[in-house]
Protein backbone atom coordinates (compact mmCIF):
# COMPACT_ATOMS: atom_id res chain seq x y z
CA UNK A 1 0.00 0.00 0.00
CA UNK A 2 1.20 3.63 -0.71
CA UNK A 3 0.26 6.13 1.28
CA UNK A 4 -0.70 9.58 -0.13
CA UNK A 5 1.83 12.18 1.02
CA UNK A 6 -0.69 15.27 -0.20
CA UNK A 7 -1.45 17.73 1.02
CA UNK A 8 2.14 17.95 1.69
CA UNK A 9 4.53 19.96 4.21
CA UNK A 10 2.12 22.58 5.73
CA UNK A 11 -0.49 20.41 6.81
CA UNK A 12 1.74 17.16 7.30
CA UNK A 13 3.45 19.28 9.70
CA UNK A 14 1.54 19.39 12.68
CA UNK A 15 1.27 16.88 15.81
CA UNK A 16 -2.31 15.54 14.33
CA UNK A 17 -0.97 15.43 11.01
CA UNK A 18 2.21 13.41 11.51
CA UNK A 19 0.48 10.97 14.34
CA UNK A 20 -2.21 10.50 11.43
CA UNK A 21 0.79 9.39 9.37
CA UNK A 22 2.76 7.44 11.48
CA UNK A 23 -0.39 5.00 12.02
CA UNK A 24 -0.45 4.04 8.54
CA UNK A 25 3.42 4.34 8.08
CA UNK A 26 4.29 1.38 10.83
CA UNK A 27 2.88 -1.70 8.70
CA UNK A 28 5.40 -0.29 5.48
CA UNK A 29 8.76 -1.11 5.17
CA UNK A 30 11.67 1.07 5.39
CA UNK A 31 12.20 1.66 2.00
CA UNK A 32 8.48 2.81 2.00
CA UNK A 33 8.51 5.12 4.64
CA UNK A 34 11.70 6.51 3.50
CA UNK A 35 10.22 7.32 0.16
CA UNK A 36 7.12 8.42 1.37
CA UNK A 37 9.02 11.05 3.33
CA UNK A 38 10.90 12.04 0.18
CA UNK A 39 7.32 13.03 -1.40
CA UNK A 40 6.24 14.66 1.49
CA UNK A 41 9.28 17.12 1.51
CA UNK A 42 10.98 17.16 -1.38
CA UNK A 43 14.11 19.18 -1.78
CA UNK A 44 13.45 19.71 2.66
CA UNK A 45 14.38 16.16 3.85
CA UNK A 46 17.97 15.38 5.21
CA UNK A 47 19.30 11.91 6.13
CA UNK A 48 21.52 11.72 8.65
CA UNK A 49 24.14 8.51 8.70
CA UNK A 50 27.03 8.40 10.71
CA UNK A 51 28.93 5.43 8.69
CA UNK A 52 29.42 3.62 11.99
CA UNK A 53 26.37 1.40 12.59
CA UNK A 54 24.15 -0.49 10.17
CA UNK A 55 21.59 2.60 9.75
CA UNK A 56 24.31 2.89 6.44
CA UNK A 57 21.32 1.69 5.13
CA UNK A 58 19.33 4.52 4.63
CA UNK A 59 22.13 6.06 2.47
CA UNK A 60 21.79 2.63 0.06
CA UNK A 61 17.84 3.15 0.11
CA UNK A 62 18.07 6.73 -0.12
CA UNK A 63 20.30 5.98 -3.27
CA UNK A 64 17.94 4.36 -5.00
CA UNK A 65 14.93 6.19 -4.42
CA UNK A 66 16.44 9.92 -5.32
CA UNK A 67 20.57 10.18 -5.61
CA UNK A 68 19.46 14.22 -4.82
CA UNK A 69 18.87 13.09 -1.30
CA UNK A 70 21.31 15.02 1.42
CA UNK A 71 23.01 12.74 3.41
CA UNK A 72 24.36 14.61 6.19
CA UNK A 73 27.15 13.47 8.05
CA UNK A 74 28.83 15.45 11.13
CA UNK A 75 32.32 15.27 11.10
CA UNK A 76 33.39 15.65 14.61
CA UNK A 77 37.30 15.23 14.00
CA UNK A 78 37.81 12.22 16.31
CA UNK A 79 36.29 9.61 13.73
CA UNK A 80 37.96 6.29 13.25
CA UNK A 81 39.83 5.92 10.32
CA UNK A 82 37.38 2.95 9.23
CA UNK A 83 34.45 4.98 9.44
CA UNK A 84 35.59 8.00 6.76
CA UNK A 85 36.97 5.19 4.90
CA UNK A 86 33.23 4.01 4.70
CA UNK A 87 31.79 7.37 3.99
CA UNK A 88 34.13 7.66 0.65
CA UNK A 89 33.06 3.91 -0.59
CA UNK A 90 29.66 5.05 -0.25
CA UNK A 91 30.61 7.89 -2.28
CA UNK A 92 32.46 6.29 -5.19
CA UNK A 93 29.87 2.98 -4.88
CA UNK A 94 26.50 4.65 -5.05
CA UNK A 95 27.21 8.46 -5.61
CA UNK A 96 25.27 9.25 -2.81
CA UNK A 97 24.90 13.50 -1.99
CA UNK A 98 27.19 13.83 0.75
CA UNK A 99 26.68 16.98 2.74
CA UNK A 100 29.01 17.68 5.66
CA UNK A 101 29.26 19.23 8.75
CA UNK A 102 32.16 20.43 11.13
CA UNK A 103 32.57 21.59 14.33
CA UNK A 104 32.40 25.79 14.26
CA UNK A 105 35.62 25.67 16.46
CA UNK A 106 38.11 22.64 18.00
CA UNK A 107 37.93 22.30 21.98
CA UNK A 108 40.59 19.85 22.02
CA UNK A 109 40.42 16.72 24.20
CA UNK A 110 37.51 18.28 25.80
CA UNK A 111 35.91 14.51 26.01
CA UNK A 112 38.46 14.01 28.92
CA UNK A 113 36.83 16.17 31.47
CA UNK A 114 33.38 17.23 29.94
CA UNK A 115 31.62 14.64 27.37
CA UNK A 116 28.20 17.07 27.18
CA UNK A 117 30.24 19.95 26.35
CA UNK A 118 32.45 18.09 24.03
CA UNK A 119 29.23 17.01 22.21
CA UNK A 120 27.54 19.76 22.15
CA UNK A 121 30.38 21.61 20.04
CA UNK A 122 31.26 18.66 17.97
CA UNK A 123 27.71 17.14 17.29
CA UNK A 124 25.33 18.92 18.70
CA UNK A 125 25.49 22.64 17.04
CA UNK A 126 26.69 20.95 13.69
CA UNK A 127 23.10 19.27 13.69
CA UNK A 128 21.28 22.17 14.74
CA UNK A 129 22.75 24.15 12.09
CA UNK A 130 22.15 21.24 9.34
CA UNK A 131 18.54 21.43 10.22
CA UNK A 132 17.75 24.86 9.35
CA UNK A 133 17.93 23.81 5.66
CA UNK A 134 15.00 20.90 6.17
CA UNK A 135 11.84 20.28 7.21
CA UNK A 136 12.31 16.14 7.56
CA UNK A 137 14.87 14.55 9.64
CA UNK A 138 15.59 10.72 8.79
CA UNK A 139 17.66 9.01 10.94
CA UNK A 140 18.72 5.14 11.76
CA UNK A 141 17.17 5.28 15.43
CA UNK A 142 16.01 1.62 16.03
CA UNK A 143 13.29 0.81 19.14
CA UNK A 144 15.72 -2.29 19.90
CA UNK A 145 19.08 -0.01 20.22
CA UNK A 146 18.46 0.01 23.87
CA UNK A 147 15.73 2.23 26.94
CA UNK A 148 16.25 5.57 25.59
CA UNK A 149 15.04 4.38 22.45
CA UNK A 150 12.64 2.08 22.98
CA UNK A 151 9.67 4.07 22.66
CA UNK A 152 10.66 5.91 19.19
CA UNK A 153 7.97 5.95 16.44
CA UNK A 154 8.01 5.60 12.65
CA UNK A 155 7.54 9.77 12.10
CA UNK A 156 7.21 12.08 15.05
CA UNK A 157 6.64 15.61 15.50
CA UNK A 158 9.08 17.56 16.74
CA UNK A 159 9.76 21.39 17.34
CA UNK A 160 12.96 23.19 16.77
CA UNK A 161 13.79 26.94 17.64
CA UNK A 162 10.25 27.07 17.77
CA UNK A 163 9.66 26.12 13.79
CA UNK A 164 8.14 22.46 13.43
CA UNK A 165 10.09 19.10 12.40
CA UNK A 166 9.01 16.16 11.22
CA UNK A 167 11.45 13.20 12.65
CA UNK A 168 11.34 10.04 10.59
CA UNK A 169 12.89 7.12 11.80
CA UNK A 170 12.00 4.01 9.20
CA UNK A 171 14.17 1.53 10.81
CA UNK A 172 12.30 1.97 13.93
CA UNK A 173 10.85 -1.05 14.35
CA UNK A 174 13.35 -3.56 12.61
CA UNK A 175 15.88 -5.31 14.81
CA UNK A 176 19.45 -5.34 14.52
CA UNK A 177 19.03 -9.02 12.74
CA UNK A 178 16.17 -7.34 9.87
CA UNK A 179 18.91 -4.77 8.94
CA UNK A 180 21.69 -7.17 8.89
CA UNK A 181 19.91 -9.25 6.76
CA UNK A 182 19.24 -6.41 4.69
CA UNK A 183 22.77 -5.26 4.59
CA UNK A 184 24.16 -8.90 3.78
CA UNK A 185 21.39 -9.52 1.20
CA UNK A 186 22.17 -6.06 -0.87
CA UNK A 187 25.84 -6.84 -0.68
CA UNK A 188 25.99 -3.05 1.07
CA UNK A 189 29.40 -2.07 2.47
CA UNK A 190 29.83 -1.63 6.29
CA UNK A 191 31.86 -0.52 9.17
CA UNK A 192 34.88 -3.09 9.56
CA UNK A 193 34.73 -2.52 13.45
CA UNK A 194 31.54 -4.11 13.36
CA UNK A 195 33.08 -7.50 12.91
CA UNK A 196 35.57 -6.87 15.51
CA UNK A 197 33.28 -6.52 18.32
CA UNK A 198 31.86 -2.95 18.32
CA UNK A 199 28.37 -2.98 18.01
CA UNK A 200 27.98 0.58 18.22
CA UNK A 201 30.76 3.33 16.93
CA UNK A 202 30.68 6.86 17.42
CA UNK A 203 34.10 9.07 18.40
CA UNK A 204 37.11 6.81 18.92
CA UNK A 205 37.58 8.36 22.85
CA UNK A 206 34.65 7.40 23.36
CA UNK A 207 33.62 4.18 21.89
CA UNK A 208 34.63 0.60 22.94
CA UNK A 209 33.60 -2.90 21.98
CA UNK A 210 30.62 -4.54 23.53
CA UNK A 211 30.43 -7.35 25.32
CA UNK A 212 28.42 -10.47 25.43
CA UNK A 213 25.04 -10.14 26.79
CA UNK A 214 25.24 -6.40 26.86
CA UNK A 215 23.12 -3.57 24.92
CA UNK A 216 24.04 -2.10 21.21
CA UNK A 217 24.71 1.46 22.77
CA UNK A 218 26.90 -0.10 26.28
CA UNK A 219 30.02 0.33 24.32
CA UNK A 220 29.33 3.94 24.41
CA UNK A 221 30.74 6.67 26.97
CA UNK A 222 31.29 3.36 28.84
CA UNK A 223 31.02 3.99 32.63
CA UNK A 224 30.20 7.57 32.40
CA UNK A 225 26.17 7.17 32.56
CA UNK A 226 26.12 9.39 29.58
CA UNK A 227 23.78 7.19 27.08
CA UNK A 228 23.36 10.09 24.56
CA UNK A 229 25.44 12.58 22.89
CA UNK A 230 22.53 15.01 22.61
CA UNK A 231 21.45 14.21 18.78
CA UNK A 232 18.16 12.90 19.65
CA UNK A 233 17.52 14.80 22.47
CA UNK A 234 17.44 18.72 21.60
CA UNK A 235 14.55 18.76 19.70
CA UNK A 236 11.35 18.52 21.87
CA UNK A 237 8.41 15.73 20.72
CA UNK A 238 4.87 17.35 20.70
CA UNK A 239 1.71 14.99 20.59
CA UNK A 240 -1.36 15.84 19.37
CA UNK A 241 -4.55 15.66 22.23
CA UNK A 242 -8.29 14.20 21.91
CA UNK A 243 -9.44 17.54 21.45
CA UNK A 244 -6.76 18.17 18.57
CA UNK A 245 -4.40 20.70 20.54
CA UNK A 246 -0.60 19.73 21.35
CA UNK A 247 1.39 18.53 24.44
S1 LIG B 1 31.44 11.28 21.43
FE1 LIG B 1 33.21 11.90 22.73
S2 LIG B 1 34.73 12.82 21.36
FE2 LIG B 1 32.77 12.67 20.23
S3 LIG B 1 31.82 14.64 20.50
FE3 LIG B 1 31.01 13.35 22.14
S4 LIG B 1 32.41 13.60 23.92
FE4 LIG B 1 33.42 14.47 22.07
Amino acid sequence: MTIDARPLASSLLTPAGLQSAAAELRAQSPDEILAWTLRAFPGRTAVTVSFGGPGVALAYMASRIEPSTPIVFLDTGFLFPETYALRDEFVRRYGINLVEYKPLSDPGPLYETDTDGCCAIRKVEPMQRALGDFDAWVSGVRRDQGPTRANTDVVEHHVIDGRPLAKVYPLAYWSRGQIWSYLLDNGIPYNPLLDQGYSSIGCWPCTRATRAGEDERAGRWAGTGKTECGLHTFTSIERSTPTGGAT
